[in-house]
């Protein structure tokens, strides 16, 4: 057995530098360690660097969607827009001195493990390789757009294109432009594109529930005080109003019949009555499902925006595309210049489509064949040193996935130390564990509001909540520190 004072030297390969690829790679930069992030772009900032839609913003309050070693007094507004963020991890990758240990341009295409050396097979696009002791998946959730399958789609005259490929030669200013979509992404596009268009009609099949949220800039002045005393930062980030109002919610989405659910809806239904004047609008308008099923909309907009002239709301169903827009079921037609797919993503592919073989050739599609899934969303038994930030099964929604990211970090690296200090080759978690952890899971989820009734992209091809079914406590707790019992570890053959 090796000796503490022998760490071994690991080879680290990181997939994909988001937020959570960067993350990873800096903290194990600050532990003095040799690791090699592989982008397949040739910019780093995931999701920030794809999505450039009109209205872009992150609606968790800027502080709290921040490293927390890295505050940032810059945030110009309490949300901050896509263009800050990327521009954010820009700066903090360069700061920590990653960039020279990112390879743009290298598209993982397979990982294959090799249980004689206990490590694995990196292959590129370009037929290239590399190998690595750990691998750490980082490859994003909200990743591959989701076309949706309307008939004659491909006939438009116009400009036609999924939110997160947007289209810059696209007319916007002044033109006839239609958002088929009213998640998250589609209702800040309306948002912000309600004064631009000549005329812009929001497609809509179910309408959402909208939390009001404040909306405010911060001054030059407060900016100057983050950049004194960074622990005004901190005080908005660990604010008590927040965290309560996050544990809240973590209690409405696991309690369908709580009084914190009830208040969610009360809240979101007074802003439907008070902001919302015209009663047909109002009415095209109302959720017939509970409120959080789909991810909860927070905007400070787009009641406002509805409202606007040239704004018209259609709740009709699209019969078809045709070259000149899109018709109704009730034969309308809505002649378009621009046609915006905010269509959402699928979900369930996570580092697919990149072929991973696990211990004995065990491939990731064929343990994923029913759902994605992974023991507390980090790692999957059979496929060892493989670690997963924002895998499946952990907490997305309405949280900052920063936060997540983190915690799932120092659960992750617990669990390198056992590699580092030689007590362990190879470690992943036992198949019992991780079919114990998915039958409790899957029991909690069918239970909680994502399970009541509505669809969304929460939800596996066999409508089972995806997400994480418990309170953001117990998501913290199981984070703290590894069940090791829980785990398989390869011993033999050690130095
Ligand atoms: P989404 O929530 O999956 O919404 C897709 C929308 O497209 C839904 O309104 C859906 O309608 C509609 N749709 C899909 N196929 C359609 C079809 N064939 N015909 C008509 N309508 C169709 O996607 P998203 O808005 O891109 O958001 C995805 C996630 O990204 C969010 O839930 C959130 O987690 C994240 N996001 C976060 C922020 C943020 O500020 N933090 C901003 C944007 C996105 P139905 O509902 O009727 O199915």
């Amino acid at each position: 057995m090796a000796k503490e004072t022998e760490r071994r030297a690991l080879r680290y390969a990181v997939i994909g530098a988001g937020m959570a690829g960067i993350l990873a790679g800096i903290r194990l930069l600050q532990a003095g360690e040799t690791v090699t992030v592989y982008e397949k772009a040739d910019r780093l900032g995931g999701t920030w660097r794809e999505n450039r839609y009109p209205g872009l913003t992150c609606d968790v309050p800027a502080h709290a969607y921040t490293y927390s070693f890295e505050p940032y007094a810059e945030w110009r507004a309490y949300y901050a827009t896509g263009g800050e963020i990327h521009a954010y991890f820009e700066k903090t990758a360069a700061k920590y001195g990653l960039m020279p240990r990112i390879r743009f341009g290298h598209e993982v295409v397979s990982c294959v493990w090799d249980e004689g050396e206990a490590h694995w097979i990196l292959r590129f696009g370009d037929g290239g390789t590399a190998i690595a002791d750990v691998v750490i998946a980082a490859s994003g959730v909200l990743h591959h757009p989701r076309m949706p399958e309307i008939p004659g789609l491909e006939s438009f005259a116009g400009r036609a294109f999924h939110s997160a490929r947007w289209d810059d030669a696209a007319g916007l200013d002044g033109a006839r432009v239609g958002v088929v979509g009213n998640g998250s992404t589609g209702v800040q596009i309306v948002s912000a594109l309600s004064r631009r268009a000549e005329r812009l009609v929001h497609f809509q099949r179910s309408p959402q529930w909208i939390m009001p949220v404040p909306y405010f800039e911060y001054s030059e002045e407060e900016r100057e005080a983050f950049r004194r005393d960074p622990a005004l930062i901190d005080a908005i980030r660990y604010d008590e109003d927040y965290w309560a109002s996050i544990h809240r919610f973590t209690q409405a989405i696991t309690h369908v019949d709580g009084p914190e659910i009830a208040a969610i809806e009360q809240l979101c239904l007074d802003n439907l009555e008070t902001s919302v004047k015209d009663p047909d609008l109002r009415e095209k308008l109302r959720p017939d499902y509970r409120a959080a099923c789909k991810r909860l909309i927070y905007s400070w907009s787009y009641y406002d925006a509805v409202q606007r002239p040239a704004v018209f709301v259609e709740r009709q169903r699209i019969a078809g595309i045709e070259p000149e827009g899109v018709r109704m079921a009730d034969g309308t037609l809505h002649a378009l210049d621009t046609l915006v797919l905010a269509t959402g993503f699928h979900a369930d592919r996570f580092i697919r489509p990149t072929q991973v073989l696990g211990r004995g050739g065990a491939s990731l599609d064929e343990a994923w064949r029913v759902r994605p899934t992974a023991y507390y969303a980090i790692g999957i038994p059979d496929f060892p040193n493989f670690f997963m930030l924002n895998g499946p099964t952990g907490p997305v929604g309405n949280f900052s996935l920063i936060d997540i990211a983190e915690r799932q970090w120092a659960y992750i690296d617990q669990l390198l130390d056992l590699l580092r200090r030689g007590e362990t080759r190879a470690i992943a978690p036992s198949h019992a564990a991780h079919a114990d952890y998915e039958e409790r899971r899957i029991a909690a989820a069918r239970t909680t509001i994502f399970g009541s009734g509505c669809a969304s992209w929460y939800l596996d091809a066999t409508g089972v909540p995806a997400s994480w079914p418990w309170s953001y406590e117990a998501f913290a707790d199981a984070m703290a520190k590894p069940v090791l019992a829980d785990y398989e570890l390869r011993t033999a053959e050690l130095a």
